[in-house]
C-alpha cells in the first residue's frame, strides 16, 4: 500500500510497477500507453485503465 501521488490522503494499493507510482482509483492511468511495459500484463493501473476506456466507449 501506498499514497496516491495526486491525493497524499489516499493510501492506495494501485502501483506503476515500472515508475514505481502509486494512483488512487481516480488517477489510475496509464502514463505510457503507446509504449511497451513488460510489466503491464500483471499491472492493476493498466486494467483499470482498459476498463475506463471501455465504458467511456460504451457511453458514447
Ligand atoms: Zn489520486
Amino acid at each position: 500500500m501506498g499514497k496516491c501521488i495526486r491525493h497524499p490522503d489516499r493510501e492506495t494499493h494501485l502501483v506503476c510497477m515500472k515508475y514505481n507510482d502509486h494512483l488512487c482509483d481516480e488517477c489510475a492511468t496509464c502514463r505510457d500507453p503507446e509504449l511497451y511495459c513488460k510489466f503491464r500484463t500483471a499491472c492493476p493501473i493498466w486494467f483499470v485503465y482498459k476498463e475506463k476506456n471501455r465504458k467511456i466507449r460504451d457511453a458514447s
